[in-house]
């Protein structure tokens, strides 16, 4: 009857680490929206600055076709510059009214990303800290577990089962994968309390005491 109390241990064990790996997941999703958000923001930073490229870029042109029409030209060049001036003038406006828009957009986008970083990084520092604490606290159990047990858990958590490392026998068959053990493996398990593996999927057989109930 040794070890009954150990298999509360190495149950509370799993739990909590499983707490721990479900808040890391938390954490990596709460990193992934903040970095789309800011990915969002510099897209839009970037076509800014695209467009204001555009400007500087357009306003020398039409410094040129000043300079240009200030010279001396035939009655039919003037007039060509003239047009294309006035393409330019209403480009310009075009991109004028483009850029305030982008200005506008990005003051609100800014503070809503702004807002949106305060809220995750909060979330970020919670999770964490009960994170650092779930993880002490399962630390704190393993270290209790005999040596063995401690190497059975992680050679079966390495293979993080579906459904989880534990199993229980249903008559001589693991519950799981309905592989069958001997009356012997039982009696190691429900009354010496063992702790034993599946001989077929690896789970640890939990004893009937420690499940029923
Ligand atoms: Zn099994």
């Amino acid at each position: 009857m040794a070890k009954v109390d150990d298999f509360l241990i190495i149950r509370e064990y799993d739990s909590l680490s499983r707490e721990a790996n479900s808040l890391k997941t938390q954490m990596d999703e709460e990193l992934t929206r903040l970095k789309r958000r800011e990915g969002d923001l510099a897209d839009r930073q970037a076509l800014l600055k695209t467009r204001e490229a555009d400007m500087r870029s357009l306003n020398d042109q039409i410094a040129e076709l000043d300079r240009r029409l200030a010279q001396r030209l035939s009655p039919e060049m003037a007039a060509k510059v003239e047009e294309e001036g006035l393409a330019m003038l209403i480009r310009q406006q075009e991109l004028e009214v483009e850029i305030e828009e982008h200005k506008t957009f990005l003051a609100g986008f800014s503070k809503t990303v702004k807002d949106i970083r305060e809220e995750i990084e909060l979330n970020l520092s919670n999770q964490k800290m009960k994170r650092d604490a779930t993880l002490e606290r399962a630390q704190n159990l393993f270290t209790t577990l005999p040596e063995d047990w401690q190497k059975a858990y992680q050679k079966i958590a390495a293979k993080n089962p579906a459904h989880g490392v534990f199993t229980r026998l249903d008559g001589l068959k693991c519950q799981f994968c309905r592989g069958a053990v001997s009356k012997v493996f039982e009696s190691e398990v429900d009354t010496q309390f063992q702790l034993k593996a599946c001989p077929s999927c690896g789970r640890l057989v939990l004893p009937y005491k420690t499940v029923a109930g």
